[in-house]
Protein backbone atom coordinates (compact mmCIF):
# COMPACT_ATOMS: atom_id res chain seq x y z
CA UNK A 1 0.00 0.00 0.00
CA UNK A 2 2.69 2.56 0.80
CA UNK A 3 3.88 5.13 -1.56
CA UNK A 4 6.81 5.84 -3.24
CA UNK A 5 7.86 9.51 -2.61
CA UNK A 6 11.11 9.32 -4.63
CA UNK A 7 12.96 12.35 -3.87
CA UNK A 8 12.62 13.50 -7.30
CA UNK A 9 9.22 13.67 -7.06
CA UNK A 10 8.54 15.44 -3.73
CA UNK A 11 4.96 16.74 -4.15
CA UNK A 12 4.38 20.69 -3.02
CA UNK A 13 2.90 20.53 0.24
CA UNK A 14 5.20 17.34 1.54
CA UNK A 15 8.00 19.87 0.48
CA UNK A 16 6.13 23.04 2.00
CA UNK A 17 5.59 21.19 5.14
CA UNK A 18 9.44 20.39 5.85
CA UNK A 19 10.39 24.18 4.66
CA UNK A 20 10.78 25.11 8.24
CA UNK A 21 11.90 21.83 10.02
CA UNK A 22 15.13 22.06 12.31
CA UNK A 23 17.60 19.06 11.92
CA UNK A 24 17.51 18.91 15.56
CA UNK A 25 16.35 16.39 17.90
CA UNK A 26 12.56 17.51 19.42
CA UNK A 27 13.12 16.18 22.88
CA UNK A 28 16.79 17.67 23.45
CA UNK A 29 16.02 20.91 21.55
CA UNK A 30 14.57 22.04 25.34
CA UNK A 31 15.19 25.55 27.05
CA UNK A 32 15.72 23.76 30.25
CA UNK A 33 18.30 21.22 28.31
CA UNK A 34 21.45 20.52 31.34
CA UNK A 35 24.71 22.51 30.79
CA UNK A 36 27.71 20.09 29.84
CA UNK A 37 29.40 18.58 32.75
CA UNK A 38 33.58 18.73 32.58
CA UNK A 39 35.68 16.60 30.47
CA UNK A 40 37.80 14.08 33.05
CA UNK A 41 41.45 15.67 33.46
CA UNK A 42 43.95 13.74 34.83
CA UNK A 43 43.75 10.00 36.45
CA UNK A 44 41.02 8.71 38.80
CA UNK A 45 40.03 6.21 40.24
CA UNK A 46 36.65 3.77 41.00
CA UNK A 47 35.05 0.69 42.32
CA UNK A 48 33.35 0.71 38.94
CA UNK A 49 33.62 2.74 35.64
CA UNK A 50 30.91 3.08 33.20
CA UNK A 51 31.56 3.83 29.45
CA UNK A 52 28.65 5.29 27.73
CA UNK A 53 26.07 7.76 28.85
CA UNK A 54 22.58 6.43 27.08
CA UNK A 55 19.79 4.54 28.92
CA UNK A 56 22.47 1.49 29.59
CA UNK A 57 25.24 3.74 31.28
CA UNK A 58 22.70 5.83 33.53
CA UNK A 59 20.66 2.82 34.59
CA UNK A 60 23.31 0.69 35.38
CA UNK A 61 25.02 3.89 37.68
CA UNK A 62 21.99 4.53 39.57
CA UNK A 63 21.35 0.72 40.12
CA UNK A 64 24.99 0.21 41.32
CA UNK A 65 24.37 3.09 43.72
CA UNK A 66 21.02 1.30 44.88
CA UNK A 67 22.63 -1.74 45.84
CA UNK A 68 25.50 -0.39 47.46
CA UNK A 69 25.52 3.51 48.47
CA UNK A 70 29.43 3.01 48.96
CA UNK A 71 30.37 2.14 45.95
CA UNK A 72 32.64 4.87 44.15
CA UNK A 73 31.26 4.67 40.44
CA UNK A 74 32.66 7.01 37.49
CA UNK A 75 30.72 7.31 34.37
CA UNK A 76 32.26 8.30 31.12
CA UNK A 77 29.89 9.94 28.18
CA UNK A 78 31.84 10.86 24.97
CA UNK A 79 29.09 14.14 24.19
CA UNK A 80 26.88 14.40 26.79
CA UNK A 81 23.88 12.16 28.53
CA UNK A 82 21.54 11.13 26.76
CA UNK A 83 22.56 12.80 23.10
CA UNK A 84 22.09 8.88 21.03
CA UNK A 85 19.39 7.14 20.86
CA UNK A 86 18.76 7.62 24.15
CA UNK A 87 17.43 10.89 23.79
CA UNK A 88 16.14 10.74 20.09
CA UNK A 89 13.85 7.76 20.21
CA UNK A 90 9.79 7.12 20.01
CA UNK A 91 9.85 7.47 23.50
CA UNK A 92 7.88 4.36 23.76
CA UNK A 93 8.72 2.33 26.99
CA UNK A 94 7.85 -1.46 26.70
CA UNK A 95 7.73 -3.50 28.95
CA UNK A 96 9.31 -6.71 26.39
CA UNK A 97 12.38 -7.64 26.72
CA UNK A 98 12.36 -9.49 23.50
CA UNK A 99 11.44 -6.84 21.31
CA UNK A 100 8.08 -7.99 20.97
CA UNK A 101 5.95 -11.01 21.61
CA UNK A 102 6.16 -12.53 18.51
CA UNK A 103 9.98 -12.22 18.16
CA UNK A 104 10.54 -13.31 21.70
CA UNK A 105 7.97 -16.56 21.48
CA UNK A 106 9.88 -17.51 18.11
CA UNK A 107 13.66 -17.41 20.00
CA UNK A 108 12.99 -17.57 23.86
CA UNK A 109 9.34 -19.82 23.90
CA UNK A 110 10.01 -21.68 27.21
CA UNK A 111 11.10 -18.85 28.41
CA UNK A 112 8.18 -16.17 27.59
CA UNK A 113 6.21 -16.42 30.75
CA UNK A 114 9.43 -15.62 32.99
CA UNK A 115 10.63 -13.03 30.36
CA UNK A 116 7.16 -11.53 30.52
CA UNK A 117 6.99 -11.24 34.29
CA UNK A 118 10.43 -9.70 34.44
CA UNK A 119 9.70 -7.61 31.81
CA UNK A 120 6.53 -6.18 33.34
CA UNK A 121 8.29 -6.11 36.80
CA UNK A 122 11.06 -3.88 35.00
CA UNK A 123 8.99 -1.27 33.47
CA UNK A 124 6.89 -0.85 36.97
CA UNK A 125 10.25 -0.31 38.75
CA UNK A 126 11.00 2.54 35.64
CA UNK A 127 7.65 4.08 36.79
CA UNK A 128 8.64 4.08 40.49
CA UNK A 129 12.22 5.41 39.79
CA UNK A 130 10.20 8.23 38.19
CA UNK A 131 8.15 8.86 40.22
CA UNK A 132 10.59 8.58 43.83
CA UNK A 133 13.24 10.46 41.86
CA UNK A 134 11.09 13.45 40.74
CA UNK A 135 12.07 12.58 37.06
CA UNK A 136 9.27 14.72 35.33
CA UNK A 137 9.61 12.82 31.78
CA UNK A 138 5.84 12.19 31.26
CA UNK A 139 6.03 8.55 32.13
CA UNK A 140 2.31 7.31 31.15
CA UNK A 141 1.55 3.83 31.21
CA UNK A 142 -1.24 3.86 27.80
CA UNK A 143 -0.69 0.34 26.64
CA UNK A 144 -0.03 0.79 22.50
CA UNK A 145 -1.52 0.19 19.42
CA UNK A 146 -0.89 -1.86 16.46
CA UNK A 147 -2.58 -0.92 13.21
CA UNK A 148 -3.22 -2.50 10.24
CA UNK A 149 -2.90 -0.66 6.80
CA UNK A 150 -3.07 -3.65 4.58
CA UNK A 151 -5.38 -6.36 4.98
CA UNK A 152 -2.59 -8.92 4.87
CA UNK A 153 -1.64 -7.61 8.18
CA UNK A 154 -4.58 -8.77 9.41
CA UNK A 155 -4.41 -12.60 8.71
CA UNK A 156 -2.43 -13.28 11.93
CA UNK A 157 -4.25 -10.68 14.56
CA UNK A 158 -6.03 -12.95 16.23
CA UNK A 159 -3.77 -15.37 16.52
CA UNK A 160 -1.41 -12.61 18.45
CA UNK A 161 -3.62 -12.10 20.61
CA UNK A 162 -4.61 -15.02 21.78
CA UNK A 163 -0.89 -15.68 22.42
CA UNK A 164 -1.09 -11.98 24.06
CA UNK A 165 -3.74 -12.88 26.59
CA UNK A 166 -2.03 -16.57 27.17
CA UNK A 167 0.65 -14.71 28.94
CA UNK A 168 -1.07 -12.44 30.78
CA UNK A 169 -1.93 -9.41 28.27
CA UNK A 170 -5.00 -7.16 28.14
CA UNK A 171 -5.14 -7.81 24.12
CA UNK A 172 -8.12 -6.85 21.49
CA UNK A 173 -8.37 -7.24 18.09
CA UNK A 174 -9.71 -4.22 16.34
CA UNK A 175 -12.04 -4.51 13.38
CA UNK A 176 -11.46 -1.38 10.48
CA UNK A 177 -14.65 0.85 12.45
CA UNK A 178 -13.13 -0.10 16.45
CA UNK A 179 -9.86 1.03 15.11
CA UNK A 180 -10.76 4.14 13.07
CA UNK A 181 -12.44 5.22 16.74
CA UNK A 182 -9.15 4.92 18.61
CA UNK A 183 -7.43 6.59 16.25
CA UNK A 184 -8.95 7.87 13.21
CA UNK A 185 -7.39 7.61 10.04
CA UNK A 186 -8.34 6.57 6.04
CA UNK A 187 -5.85 4.22 5.95
CA UNK A 188 -6.60 1.92 9.02
CA UNK A 189 -7.96 -1.57 8.26
CA UNK A 190 -7.49 -3.28 11.67
CA UNK A 191 -5.86 -3.60 14.32
CA UNK A 192 -4.45 -4.53 18.19
CA UNK A 193 -5.17 -2.59 21.45
CA UNK A 194 -3.15 -3.26 24.46
CA UNK A 195 -3.89 -1.53 27.28
CA UNK A 196 -0.70 -2.23 29.31
CA UNK A 197 2.76 -3.38 28.82
CA UNK A 198 3.87 0.28 26.98
CA UNK A 199 4.23 3.36 28.91
CA UNK A 200 5.11 6.37 26.76
CA UNK A 201 8.08 8.92 28.07
CA UNK A 202 9.82 11.70 26.52
CA UNK A 203 12.98 9.72 26.40
CA UNK A 204 15.60 13.04 26.73
CA UNK A 205 13.81 14.41 30.16
CA UNK A 206 13.76 10.19 31.29
CA UNK A 207 17.89 10.56 30.06
CA UNK A 208 18.31 14.03 32.05
CA UNK A 209 16.31 12.95 35.17
CA UNK A 210 18.79 10.18 35.34
CA UNK A 211 21.67 11.57 35.02
CA UNK A 212 20.23 14.03 37.81
CA UNK A 213 19.57 11.11 40.38
CA UNK A 214 23.11 9.40 39.28
CA UNK A 215 25.10 13.04 40.33
CA UNK A 216 22.96 12.91 43.04
CA UNK A 217 23.72 9.82 44.50
CA UNK A 218 27.48 10.48 44.25
CA UNK A 219 28.14 8.96 40.65
CA UNK A 220 30.91 11.35 38.93
CA UNK A 221 30.18 11.60 35.66
CA UNK A 222 32.54 13.11 32.62
CA UNK A 223 30.93 14.31 29.96
CA UNK A 224 32.67 14.91 26.86
CA UNK A 225 35.02 12.45 27.71
CA UNK A 226 35.36 9.93 25.04
CA UNK A 227 37.12 6.29 26.56
CA UNK A 228 40.01 5.81 23.90
CA UNK A 229 41.43 2.73 25.08
CA UNK A 230 40.77 -0.31 27.33
CA UNK A 231 43.34 -2.62 29.07
CA UNK A 232 44.03 -5.31 31.97
CA UNK A 233 45.47 -3.41 34.97
CA UNK A 234 46.54 -6.05 37.19
CA UNK A 235 43.98 -5.87 39.78
CA UNK A 236 41.82 -3.78 37.61
CA UNK A 237 40.76 -2.59 34.26
CA UNK A 238 42.70 1.07 33.37
CA UNK A 239 40.45 3.13 30.58
CA UNK A 240 42.24 5.65 28.57
CA UNK A 241 40.80 9.59 27.93
CA UNK A 242 42.05 12.27 26.30
CA UNK A 243 43.25 14.38 28.81
CA UNK A 244 43.52 11.33 31.83
CA UNK A 245 42.19 8.13 32.70
CA UNK A 246 40.19 5.88 35.05
CA UNK A 247 41.37 2.51 36.65
CA UNK A 248 38.82 0.93 38.16
CA UNK A 249 37.75 -2.25 40.06
CA UNK A 250 35.17 -3.35 37.33
CA UNK A 251 33.66 -1.74 34.26
CA UNK A 252 30.36 -1.67 32.35
CA UNK A 253 30.25 -1.23 28.35
CA UNK A 254 27.13 0.58 27.65
CA UNK A 255 28.05 1.88 24.56
CA UNK A 256 25.57 1.12 22.20
CA UNK A 257 25.87 1.04 18.70
CA UNK A 258 29.16 2.69 18.86
CA UNK A 259 32.80 0.82 17.88
CA UNK A 260 32.72 -0.77 20.59
CA UNK A 261 36.28 -1.09 23.34
CA UNK A 262 35.57 -4.62 23.06
CA UNK A 263 35.97 -5.93 19.60
CA UNK A 264 34.00 -8.71 20.05
CA UNK A 265 30.67 -7.18 20.42
CA UNK A 266 31.25 -5.28 16.22
CA UNK A 267 30.63 -9.32 15.50
CA UNK A 268 27.43 -8.88 17.04
CA UNK A 269 25.87 -5.56 16.33
CA UNK A 270 25.92 -2.96 13.32
CA UNK A 271 24.63 0.65 13.14
CA UNK A 272 21.22 1.25 11.29
CA UNK A 273 19.70 4.73 11.08
CA UNK A 274 16.34 5.53 11.97
CA UNK A 275 14.35 9.03 10.99
CA UNK A 276 11.73 11.09 12.70
CA UNK A 277 9.49 14.04 12.28
CA UNK A 278 7.64 16.58 15.06
CA UNK A 279 5.25 18.75 13.99
CA UNK A 280 3.86 21.64 15.29
CA UNK A 281 1.10 21.81 18.30
CA UNK A 282 -1.90 20.92 16.94
CA UNK A 283 -4.42 22.96 17.20
CA UNK A 284 -7.85 21.66 19.35
CA UNK A 285 -10.10 21.10 15.52
CA UNK A 286 -6.82 19.22 14.32
CA UNK A 287 -6.48 16.91 17.59
CA UNK A 288 -10.50 16.13 17.60
CA UNK A 289 -10.17 15.16 13.88
CA UNK A 290 -7.97 12.11 14.69
CA UNK A 291 -10.14 11.15 17.73
CA UNK A 292 -7.02 10.15 19.77
CA UNK A 293 -7.92 7.71 22.37
CA UNK A 294 -5.98 7.72 25.66
CA UNK A 295 -3.03 8.99 23.83
CA UNK A 296 -2.09 5.58 22.88
CA UNK A 297 1.60 5.36 21.23
CA UNK A 298 0.67 3.13 18.14
CA UNK A 299 2.77 1.76 15.33
CA UNK A 300 1.79 0.23 11.99
CA UNK A 301 2.18 -3.85 10.79
CA UNK A 302 4.49 -3.57 7.50
CA UNK A 303 8.00 -5.12 8.06
CA UNK A 304 8.89 -0.97 7.30
CA UNK A 305 6.62 0.50 9.80
CA UNK A 306 5.96 3.56 11.25
CA UNK A 307 5.65 4.81 14.90
CA UNK A 308 3.74 7.87 16.17
CA UNK A 309 2.44 9.66 19.20
CA UNK A 310 1.58 12.27 20.61
CA UNK A 311 3.80 14.89 22.71
CA UNK A 312 2.89 16.49 25.51
CA UNK A 313 2.08 19.53 24.00
CA UNK A 314 -0.08 17.44 21.13
CA UNK A 315 2.72 17.72 18.45
CA UNK A 316 2.31 14.41 16.40
CA UNK A 317 6.07 12.35 16.40
CA UNK A 318 6.09 9.88 13.19
CA UNK A 319 8.99 8.08 12.78
CA UNK A 320 10.18 4.58 11.27
CA UNK A 321 9.89 3.31 8.21
CA UNK A 322 13.26 3.33 6.48
CA UNK A 323 16.19 2.20 7.92
CA UNK A 324 19.31 2.62 6.82
CA UNK A 325 22.48 1.01 6.99
CA UNK A 326 25.48 3.30 5.29
CA UNK A 327 27.81 0.30 3.95
CA UNK A 328 30.91 0.07 6.01
CA UNK A 329 28.73 0.28 8.90
CA UNK A 330 29.49 4.17 8.68
CA UNK A 331 28.70 6.33 11.66
CA UNK A 332 28.84 10.06 10.85
CA UNK A 333 26.63 13.04 12.44
CA UNK A 334 25.69 14.11 8.60
CA UNK A 335 23.47 11.01 8.09
CA UNK A 336 21.14 12.08 11.06
CA UNK A 337 20.08 14.23 8.71
CA UNK A 338 18.40 12.38 5.50
CA UNK A 339 15.71 14.55 3.41
CA UNK A 340 14.86 11.79 0.90
CA UNK A 341 13.48 9.65 3.91
CA UNK A 342 11.64 13.21 6.01
CA UNK A 343 10.11 14.03 2.73
CA UNK A 344 9.01 9.88 2.20
CA UNK A 345 8.08 9.97 6.05
CA UNK A 346 6.47 13.27 5.63
CA UNK A 347 4.35 12.10 2.58
CA UNK A 348 3.53 9.04 4.41
CA UNK A 349 1.98 11.34 7.35
CA UNK A 350 -0.19 12.96 5.08
CA UNK A 351 -1.61 10.24 3.13
CA UNK A 352 -2.05 8.58 6.91
CA UNK A 353 -3.87 11.40 8.17
CA UNK A 354 -5.14 13.70 5.27
CA UNK A 355 -7.69 15.63 8.14
CA UNK A 356 -4.15 17.48 8.82
CA UNK A 357 -3.25 18.58 5.22
CA UNK A 358 -1.08 22.32 6.16
CA UNK A 359 0.20 21.53 9.19
CA UNK A 360 4.40 21.75 9.31
CA UNK A 361 6.70 19.85 10.62
CA UNK A 362 9.18 21.56 13.27
CA UNK A 363 11.90 19.01 13.85
CA UNK A 364 13.66 16.29 11.67
CA UNK A 365 16.45 13.91 12.78
CA UNK A 366 17.87 10.43 12.56
CA UNK A 367 19.26 8.37 15.07
CA UNK A 368 21.38 5.03 15.57
CA UNK A 369 19.99 1.88 16.31
CA UNK A 370 22.36 -1.07 18.19
CA UNK A 371 21.20 -4.17 15.52
CA UNK A 372 21.58 -7.51 16.54
CA UNK A 373 20.46 -11.05 14.47
CA UNK A 374 17.90 -11.56 16.79
CA UNK A 375 16.86 -7.95 17.81
CA UNK A 376 16.88 -8.04 21.34
CA UNK A 377 19.85 -7.79 24.06
CA UNK A 378 22.64 -9.70 24.22
CA UNK A 379 25.12 -9.97 27.20
CA UNK A 380 28.73 -11.42 28.29
CA UNK A 381 31.31 -10.99 30.15
CA UNK A 382 35.11 -10.47 29.33
CA UNK A 383 38.61 -10.15 31.64
CA UNK A 384 37.46 -12.54 33.79
CA UNK A 385 34.63 -11.11 34.68
CA UNK A 386 36.01 -7.81 35.36
CA UNK A 387 34.00 -6.34 32.69
CA UNK A 388 30.24 -6.74 31.24
CA UNK A 389 28.88 -5.60 28.67
CA UNK A 390 25.18 -5.31 26.91
CA UNK A 391 23.90 -4.38 23.51
CA UNK A 392 22.20 -5.11 20.53
CA UNK A 393 18.10 -3.89 22.12
CA UNK A 394 17.52 -3.25 18.34
CA UNK A 395 15.00 -0.60 18.43
CA UNK A 396 13.26 -1.37 21.48
CA UNK A 397 15.37 -0.23 24.67
CA UNK A 398 13.78 2.25 25.96
CA UNK A 399 12.71 0.62 29.06
CA UNK A 400 15.14 -3.42 28.46
CA UNK A 401 17.91 -0.97 29.03
CA UNK A 402 17.23 -1.11 33.04
CA UNK A 403 17.01 -5.03 33.13
CA UNK A 404 20.47 -4.92 31.27
CA UNK A 405 21.68 -2.44 33.59
CA UNK A 406 20.48 -5.07 36.46
CA UNK A 407 21.80 -8.33 34.27
CA UNK A 408 25.09 -6.58 34.02
CA UNK A 409 25.67 -5.24 37.96
CA UNK A 410 24.48 -9.28 38.80
CA UNK A 411 27.01 -11.01 36.33
CA UNK A 412 29.90 -8.21 38.13
CA UNK A 413 28.95 -9.12 41.42
CA UNK A 414 28.91 -12.96 40.22
CA UNK A 415 25.44 -13.33 41.81
CA UNK A 416 23.15 -16.46 41.03
CA UNK A 417 20.08 -14.39 39.75
CA UNK A 418 16.92 -15.65 37.80
CA UNK A 419 17.99 -13.43 35.42
CA UNK A 420 21.68 -15.03 34.90
CA UNK A 421 19.88 -18.31 34.32
CA UNK A 422 17.75 -16.98 31.70
CA UNK A 423 18.57 -18.26 28.07
CA UNK A 424 18.42 -14.90 26.78
CA UNK A 425 21.29 -13.84 29.15
CA UNK A 426 23.28 -16.86 28.67
CA UNK A 427 23.08 -16.92 24.79
CA UNK A 428 24.50 -14.43 21.93
CA UNK A 429 22.80 -13.48 18.38
CA UNK A 430 24.55 -15.46 15.29
CA UNK A 431 27.14 -12.95 14.69
CA UNK A 432 27.34 -10.82 10.65
CA UNK A 433 29.55 -11.65 8.20
CA UNK A 434 32.47 -9.69 7.97
CA UNK A 435 32.50 -6.59 5.81
CA UNK A 436 31.80 -6.33 2.34
CA UNK A 437 29.54 -9.26 2.89
CA UNK A 438 28.13 -7.52 5.82
CA UNK A 439 26.39 -4.75 4.06
CA UNK A 440 25.74 -6.92 0.75
CA UNK A 441 23.51 -9.42 3.56
CA UNK A 442 22.08 -5.71 5.29
CA UNK A 443 21.22 -4.58 1.63
CA UNK A 444 19.89 -7.89 -0.02
CA UNK A 445 17.77 -8.30 3.49
CA UNK A 446 16.53 -4.77 3.56
CA UNK A 447 15.00 -4.59 -0.03
CA UNK A 448 13.35 -8.36 0.35
CA UNK A 449 11.74 -6.70 3.63
CA UNK A 450 10.54 -3.43 1.15
CA UNK A 451 9.52 -5.90 -1.38
CA UNK A 452 7.61 -8.30 1.15
CA UNK A 453 5.46 -5.20 2.18
CA UNK A 454 4.57 -4.86 -1.92
CA UNK A 455 3.64 -7.87 -2.05
CA UNK A 456 0.90 -8.52 0.53
CA UNK A 457 3.44 -9.98 2.66
CA UNK A 458 4.84 -13.40 0.90
CA UNK A 459 8.02 -13.34 2.15
CA UNK A 460 11.17 -13.91 -0.90
CA UNK A 461 13.76 -16.83 -0.83
CA UNK A 462 15.96 -14.75 0.97
CA UNK A 463 13.77 -14.14 3.67
CA UNK A 464 12.50 -17.43 4.11
CA UNK A 465 16.08 -18.62 4.43
CA UNK A 466 16.54 -15.98 7.54
CA UNK A 467 13.45 -17.05 8.98
CA UNK A 468 15.10 -20.70 9.24
CA UNK A 469 18.28 -19.77 10.30
CA UNK A 470 16.24 -18.19 13.20
CA UNK A 471 17.62 -14.39 11.55
CA UNK A 472 14.14 -13.55 9.60
CA UNK A 473 12.63 -9.97 10.84
CA UNK A 474 8.92 -9.93 10.83
CA UNK A 475 7.39 -6.94 13.23
C1 LIG B 1 15.14 7.12 16.09
C2 LIG B 1 15.07 6.05 17.14
C3 LIG B 1 13.82 5.67 17.65
C4 LIG B 1 13.75 4.69 18.64
N1 LIG B 1 12.54 4.45 19.22
C5 LIG B 1 12.47 3.63 20.30
C6 LIG B 1 11.27 3.50 21.04
O1 LIG B 1 10.28 4.18 20.79
N2 LIG B 1 11.25 2.60 22.06
C7 LIG B 1 12.36 1.89 22.41
O2 LIG B 1 12.27 1.09 23.34
N3 LIG B 1 13.53 2.05 21.78
C8 LIG B 1 13.62 2.92 20.76
N4 LIG B 1 14.82 3.13 20.15
C9 LIG B 1 16.01 2.41 20.67
C10 LIG B 1 16.50 3.00 22.00
O3 LIG B 1 16.63 4.38 21.86
C11 LIG B 1 17.83 2.33 22.35
O4 LIG B 1 17.66 0.93 22.40
C12 LIG B 1 18.40 2.77 23.69
O5 LIG B 1 18.34 4.15 23.84
C13 LIG B 1 19.84 2.27 23.81
O6 LIG B 1 20.47 2.91 24.89
P1 LIG B 1 22.03 2.76 25.08
O7 LIG B 1 22.39 3.48 26.32
O8 LIG B 1 22.40 1.32 25.01
O9 LIG B 1 22.68 3.43 23.80
P2 LIG B 1 22.88 5.02 23.41
O10 LIG B 1 21.71 5.83 23.83
O11 LIG B 1 23.27 5.01 21.99
O12 LIG B 1 24.08 5.43 24.31
C14 LIG B 1 25.40 5.01 24.09
C15 LIG B 1 26.29 6.13 24.61
O13 LIG B 1 27.63 5.66 24.66
C16 LIG B 1 28.47 6.75 24.34
N5 LIG B 1 29.75 6.20 23.92
C17 LIG B 1 29.99 5.36 22.89
N6 LIG B 1 31.30 5.03 22.85
C18 LIG B 1 31.89 5.68 23.88
C19 LIG B 1 33.23 5.77 24.38
N7 LIG B 1 34.22 5.06 23.79
N8 LIG B 1 33.48 6.53 25.45
C20 LIG B 1 32.49 7.22 26.06
N9 LIG B 1 31.19 7.19 25.64
C21 LIG B 1 30.91 6.43 24.57
C22 LIG B 1 27.74 7.48 23.23
O14 LIG B 1 28.19 8.81 23.10
C23 LIG B 1 26.30 7.36 23.71
O15 LIG B 1 25.89 8.47 24.45
C24 LIG B 1 14.94 4.07 19.12
C25 LIG B 1 16.18 4.44 18.61
C26 LIG B 1 16.25 5.42 17.63
C27 LIG B 1 17.61 5.83 17.12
Amino acid sequence: MRRNAGAAAIPGPVARSLANAAPRVYWLDQPDAPEPLPALTGNVTADLAIVGGGFTGLWTALLATERDPSLDVVLLEARTAGWAASGRNGGFCSASLTHGLGNGLVRFPAEMPLLERLGAENLREIGQTVTCRGIDCGFSPTGELFVATAPWQLAGLAEAADAARALGHDAEVLDAAAMRRELDSPLFVGGLRYTGGNAMVEPGRLAWGLRRACLEAGVRIYENTPARALADAGRGLSLTTPYGGVRAGRVVLGTGAFRPLLRRIANFVVPVYDYALVTEPLSGAQLASLGWKDRRGASDLGNQFHYFRLTRDNRILWGGYDAVYYNGGRIHDEQASRPETFARLAAHFFATFPQLEGVSFTHAWGGIIDTCTRFCAFFGTAYRGRLAYAAGYTGLGVGATRFAAQVMLDMLEKSDTERRRLTLVRSKPVPFPPEPLRSAVIQLTRSSLARADRRDGRRDPWLRLLDRLGMGYDS
